[in-house]
């Protein structure tokens, strides 16, 4: 266990290393899950960048990063190779000199063993350590990370791996971190919205950001607009946990009296998680018609474990003939109303209900373009209907964006349709 006084951390940097994540084939997500972890502590990270496998440009950011933060956490560049260099890196920037590790090249040559294998030599590179760095066990590899103290700084290797630096991040950061964090620990939620833009969400908030600033604890908020949803992410930051909890629960249902219906999650759960639930509470089950989706809505669905409860079928129906033959569509409708109208999604969502026998039927038929538009009804017009026990639902809505924005807005509208119907608005 570290001791406070061995220095508070409260600024973070990350940087992410490898040449691959710099072409357009690969991203950094490992700096995602180390943000999640030091903002937990309550370490704010001021920055963060990916480098290529290049000794003196990962030179120079460790430098940099050094003389501006309390923590400097690398990813990526440990394994056995040529082109893995931070631990060479850090060394040198660190001045301190190499050292084999016995027990670490024990470790890895048992690892080899374990699968029938020699330990390459080359992977002796692995047991290489920094003086004075705590070794960080890897279990499920063969770099261990490592922990250098640096005066009151301190500079964290992880391997690059995602599933073999979060254990290791996870243990660090409770074995080490949360005892140097000085900030205090910060908590977010996050609630979830539909049915309003962006702004007009911020400006019915309004008196609430100004209440929350004068607050004990004071809440911060920041607005997303993510495809189909405004996400509002309440954050304080206090040494009394429950305080903090308290706090932000008041927060969280303040935001619902003042929004009402259009919040579906405060909890983090998906439109898709929140749609099943309300279905397996009421037993209710559902099958659903899709056109210009292309499945997309039932691919959703199924994607929450348990679905098999409420989902019973879907139909991918694109062309007319599909719907008349699948759904029982009338020809005459179709020819009348067009393809995309409210009367044959809800023609669609009739047909798919009644063959299958279930409570609810989804029908949702659109042009999501970038061909096939009109004046009357441009790309992105998507007609919806939604057939309950007890009630119908028709909409047509029209979306700005290409083929998969419109398909993916068009699912998120279908789901919340649904969603207020079981709600009851
Ligand atoms: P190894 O012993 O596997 O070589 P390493 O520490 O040298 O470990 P890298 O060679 O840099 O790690 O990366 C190994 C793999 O881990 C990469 O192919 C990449 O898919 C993944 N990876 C590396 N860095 C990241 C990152 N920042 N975000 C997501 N994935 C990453
Ligand atoms: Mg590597």
């Amino acid at each position: 266990m570290v001791a406070v006084s061995a220095g508070g951390i409260r600024r973070a940097a990350i940087i992410a290393v490898g040449s691959e994540m710099l072409t357009p084939l690969r991203t950094d997500t490992n700096s995602l899950i180390v943000t999640e972890e030091l903002n937990a502590l309550g370490v704010d990270v001021v920055f963060k960048c990916v480098a290529g496998d290049d000794k003196v440009e990962l030179s120079h950011l460790l430098r940099h990063a050094l003389s501006r933060v309390d923590l400097v956490v690398m990813t990526g560049g440990l394994g056995p190779t040529d082109d893995d260099i931070t631990r060479d890196v850090a060394a040198a920037v660190l001045g301190r000199p190499l050292r084999e590790r016995t027990e670490i090249t024990d470790a890895i040559r048992q690892r080899f063993a374990a699968r029938g294998v020699e330990m390459p030599a080359i992977n002796r590179r692995q047991a290489m350590v920094p003086d004075g760095a705590d070794v960080l066990q890897n279990a499920h590899g063969t770099a261990p990370g490592l922990w250098l103290d640096v005066d009151r700084k301190a500079v964290l290797l992880l391997p690059g791996p995602p599933r073999e630096m979060q254990p290791i991040l996870i243990r660090v950061v409770e074995k080490k971190l949360a005892a140097r964090a000085a900030g205090h620990t910060l908590y977010r939620r996050v609630v979830k919205m539909t049915g309003r833009t962006e702004s007009h969400t911020d400006e019915a908030l309004q008196p609430l950001y100004a209440q929350w600033a004068r607050a004990a604890v004071p809440v911060e908020a920041t607005i997303l607009a993510a495809l189909g949803q405004i996400e509002l992410h309440v954050s304080a930051r206090a040494e009394d946990r429950r305080a903090v909890e308290r706090t932000l629960d008041v927060a969280v249902d303040q935001v619902e009296d003042l929004l009402g219906r259009d919040v579906y999650s405060t909890d983090g759960k998906s439109l898709e998680e929140v749609v099943g639930a309300m279905l397996a509470q009421r037993r209710l089950r559902v099958a659903v018609a899709e056109s210009c989706t292309g499945g997309l809505i039932t691919s959703r669905l199924t994607d929450v474990s348990g679905s098999s409860r409420y989902v019973d079928r879907s139909a991918v129906c694109y062309s007319n003939d599909a719907k008349v033959e699948m759904l029982g569509v009338p020809e005459s409708l179709i020819a009348e109303k067009g393809a995309v109208s409210e009367e044959v999604a809800l023609a669609m969502a009739q047909g798919v209900r009644e063959r299958s026998g279930v409570d609810i039927g989804i029908g949702v038929t659109g042009i999501a373009g970038p061909q096939g538009g009109t004046s009357l009804k441009p790309v992105g017009t998507v007609a919806m209907a939604v057939v309950t026990p007890d009630a119908t639902s028709t909409r047509t809505l029209l979306f700005m964006g290409e083929r998969q924005i419109v398909k993916y807005q068009a699912s998120q509208a279908a789901l919340d349709l649904l969603r207020r119907m079981l709600a009851g608005v």
